[in-house]
């Protein structure tokens, strides 16, 4: 073994420091002994191969409208711009009221917008108060990977054009907004099937592709601890190819080409589908990128297969099913389709966790007021409560009652008339105390909820909370993912041995 081999393995083998910043940690919602892990799979897109978001945002957009524009929607399309904060992972999309929605937990809608105007919370309530949200797919749409953001941005500008400037549209020719975003569906999808999209990225992968140089040592340290390797990929081959070559070819010398990270790479695997279908793999001829004709039930290690299945895949892995852990950015169809349907343990990539934290970080005693003002207002509010009632049952009180109470039978109406009114006027002045008080607790408290939340983002606040509570895409996140974190590369910091435990409550990394 050269030195140069020997020193990355020892590196490798003991790796670096046990206590990463933050921003770089892996949070655990489900038990997991890495040791037992025996294979980890990666998905590609916005797992291993993490796009600049700007770049990668402008591109769709312009190709999307360029293909909006063919069709006859308004020039003036022509001048959108990416707007990073506006479109967030986890959004629903009220494709028949040209509405965003951000929603709890519960399904209940904490923020909307139409188009680009914030709805009011009366507006809000009178439209969604008494449904449950998002059951209906007819009707309403998930955003829940970064490449469905851009279609948000076209989409409530386009909703905004129906609004403001029909006249822009062909007489007759103005769509409704299930019209406009079926339209832009279409006009997205068609970017990518026609590869404008790729064929931009293929020509130019630097300037979309976000180069962390710790990924090439996190496999090689994986791999060095006895993990076997996998790729799954919905991209295929000519794609995958140049992407995971400007990732990883040339990173390090005890591997010859990207390839050799992996013992099994399967691409075009038509994920979520892959989990449960009962397709075969085609081999991919590497000089065409494509299949070469021959299929098998069971992919061979060091060949490229396009389509196949999870058995197949299980086969050829030949471990328990709770012995792979599957990388992936994909909410559905990397994390819940796998968690469903096999018993794959599983690990999600989110890339907008880095700035989460350091948001949470540089407003730590804002958060911790927070907590604090919440529990007072409650404590407050219950209280202001209590002496409301209070006043209202001594205002009730007859004269008789009181003698009863206090008065031992011998007090004069007229006396009793003083006491009742003594009480009432102590027990008001105690509830307008209460209240006044509850009222400035209320206030501080929306100011610094509004400060937090916009450096979360200015318009929807926090990804993973909504209100008081986790949003419907933390709850998801909880719900599905056994550790999750914000880049592949992460994984460098953790020993062979590591014990992932969960803490019990909400997110781990609240
Ligand atoms: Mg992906």
């Amino acid at each position: 073994m050269s030195e140069e081999i020997s020193e990355l393995v020892l590196e490798a083998l003991g790796g670096e420091a046990s206590d990463p910043p933050k921003t770089q940690r892996i949070f655990t919602n489900r038990d997991l002994d890495f040791e037992s892990i025996e294979a980890i799979g990666f998905d590609m897109d916005y797992t291993l191969a993490v796009y600049k978001q700007a770049a990668m945002e402008q591109l769709s957009l312009d190709v999307t409208v360029e293909k909006l524009l063919a069709q006859g929607y308004p020039e003036s399309l022509s001048s959108l711009r990416v707007d990073l904060d506006f479109a967030m992972r986890g959004l629903i999309v009220d494709k028949q009221e040209g509405n965003l929605l951000k929603l709890d937990r519960h399904g209940y809608v904490g923020r909307a917008f139409h188009g680009h105007r914030r709805m009011s919370s009366s507006e809000r309530t009178t439209m969604y108060s008494a449904q449950r949200i998002g059951q209906d797919p007819d009707r309403f749409a998930w955003a829940d990977t970064l490449f469905a953001l851009p279609e948000i941005t076209v989409f409530a500008k386009v909703v905004e054009l129906i609004d403001s400037a029909p006249e822009l549209f062909a007489p007759g020719e103005v769509p409704s907004y299930a019209e406009a975003w079926h339209d832009v569906r279409a006009a997205i999808d068609l970017a990518h099937q026609d590869d404008s999209i790729k064929r931009e990225i293929k020509a130019r992968p630097g300037d979309f592709l976000d180069d962390d140089p710790d990924l090439a040592i996190t496999l090689h340290k994986l791999r060095s601890s006895g993990k076997k390797l996998f790729l799954l990929t919905n991209s295929y081959y000519p794609y995958s190819k140049v992407l995971m070559s400007h990732l990883l070819d040339g990173r390090l010398p005890a591997y010859e080409s990207w390839e050799s990270f992996f013992d099994w790479i399967i691409v075009g695997s038509k994920k979520p589908s892959f989990f449960d279908a009962g397709r075969q793999f085609l081999e991919i001829d590497p000089d065409t990128g494509e299949p070469n004709g021959e299929a098998v039930d069971v992919p061979l290690r060091g060949k490229v297969y396009q389509g196949g299945a999870r058995e197949g895949l299980q086969d050829a892995l030949a471990m328990p099913g709770d012995s792979v852990l599957y990388v992936g950015d994909h909410i559905y169809g990397d994390i819940v389709k796998s968690k469903k349907s096999s018993s794959w343990r599983t690990a999600l990539v989110l890339s907008d966790l880095e700035h989460e934290l350091a948001v949470r970080d540089r407003y730590r005693s804002a958060l911790e007021e927070i907590e604090s003002l919440t529990r007072l207002r409650n404590q407050l509010a219950e209280e202001s409560g209590d002496q409301r009632n209070l006043l209202r049952q001594i205002d009730k009180l007859e004269p008789d009652m009181l003698n009863d109470v206090v008065g031992d039978g011998v007090l004069t109406n007229e006396e009793c008339e003083a006491l009742r009114e003594k009480g009432v006027q102590a027990s008001r002045r105690r509830y307008e105390r209460l209240k006044r008080h509850h009222e400035r607790v209320h206030d501080r408290l929306k100011e610094v909820r509004k400060e937090v939340g916009a450096a979360f983002n200015p318009y929807w606040g926090s990804v993973f909370s909504e209100r008081y509570d986790t949003s419907l895409f933390g709850a998801q996140v909880e719900n599905y993912a056994c550790i999750y974190t914000s880049r592949v590369s992460n994984f460098r910091f953790v020993s062979a041995a590591r014990k992932f435990h969960a803490p019990h409550g909400s997110l781990p990394h609240w």
